[in-house]
């Protein structure tokens, strides 16, 4: 598949990602077939985009008659066999193995045999996820980071069966979005999640521990390490749930104790304390 043979692109899942990806697809100018199992999750997914869409214009990103441009290239849907139509697929389903197999399966079943498949998986391998298709080498790993729109980084990740074609056509698809492309090789993790969630982890340990509080653990690495965000804050905004499970992927990836969850995540997913997502996290988040 080349670029310019790209016109339509299905985003299967219309989450806290999905909702972004479909975004940033329309406003380059890509047909979008959005894709959730219920109507409502849809309509939130919309809702959601026309919001960004305001903030867009609003900070001169955009000009103001572009809105209607871009919710017009979205067309939402519950129903799968429409994905048939498109040149490319991004799958954005939540970060569970099963789930994320049998979605693959039935998109790789429906969409032309050209079309690239591929997934914004945080931490599940690429070279598993490309095997379980009849379409290997047009597979590939585009983590986009949260919030789609804002965030310039797109991790490109090749699965070891990645044909050269398909590697490069998704670095100039990341370009024609007009964000950051960078590649790496499959690995649990990839680069991003490999490093970032021991620190959110030990962050976590430290406040389970008493050594400090999450609004200190914070503050330390905002203004010790000049990082925009403390760990815990940016937790909150993964969701809780996804970093014990990415790093669980990494934990049995590399068979390393190192990637051990903190008890404390886990007892606050327990507590469906999820982080923003939920209203309360490390820290609360009224309404
Ligand atoms: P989410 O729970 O917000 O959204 C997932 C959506 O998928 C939901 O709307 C759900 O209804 C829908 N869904 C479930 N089954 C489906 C199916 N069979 N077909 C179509 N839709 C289906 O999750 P999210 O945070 O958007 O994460 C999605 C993926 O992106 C995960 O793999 C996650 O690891 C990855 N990711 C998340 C972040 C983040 O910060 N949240 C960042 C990068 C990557």
């Amino acid at each position: 598949m080349t670029l310019d043979a790209i016109r339509t692109v299905a985003v299967l899942g219309a989450g806290t990602m999905g909702n972004g990806i479909a975004h940033v697809f329309a406003r380059s100018d890509y047909n979008v077939i959005l894709r959730d199992v219920e109507t409502r999750f849809l309509d939130s997914a919309v809702s959601t985009i026309s919001k960004n869409l305001d903030r867009e214009v609003k900070k001169g990103k955009i000009p103001e008659g572009d809105k209607s441009r871009v919710l017009g290239r979205i067309y939402t849907t519950t129903d799968m066999s429409e994905i048939a139509r498109a040149d490319f697929a991004v799958e954005a389903v939540p970060e569970r193995l099963e789930l994320k197999l049998s979605v693959l399966r039935e998109a790789d079943k429906l969409l032309p045999p050209e079309a690239i498949l591929a997934s914004n998986t945080s931490s599940i391998s690429i070279t598993m996820l490309a095997a379980a298709t009849s379409r290997p080498d047009r597979f590939v790993g585009m983590h986009f980071m949260n919030p789609v729109p804002v965030m310039a980084l797109i991790e490109v990740i090749r699965a070891l069966q990645t044909s050269e074609d398909t590697f490069h056509t998704t670095m100039a698809l990341c370009e024609r979005l007009e964000k950051k492309p960078v590649a790496v090789n499959d690995a649990p993790g990839f680069v991003s999640n490999r490093v970032l969630m021991p620190m959110i982890n030990e962050a976590a340990f430290t406040v389970m521990e008493g050594v400090a509080t999450a609004e200190s653990v914070d503050a330390i690495m905002k203004m010790g390490m000049n990082h925009p965000m403390g760990p815990l804050e940016l937790a909150d905004l993964i969701g809780l749930d996804t970093c014990v499970n990415i790093l669980e992927v990494l934990y049995s990836g590399f068979g390393d104790s190192k990637y051990r969850a903190c008890p404390l995540l886990r007892k606050m997913v327990a507590a469906g304390w999820l982080g923003r997502k939920s209203g309360r996290g490390f820290y609360n988040y009224p309404g």
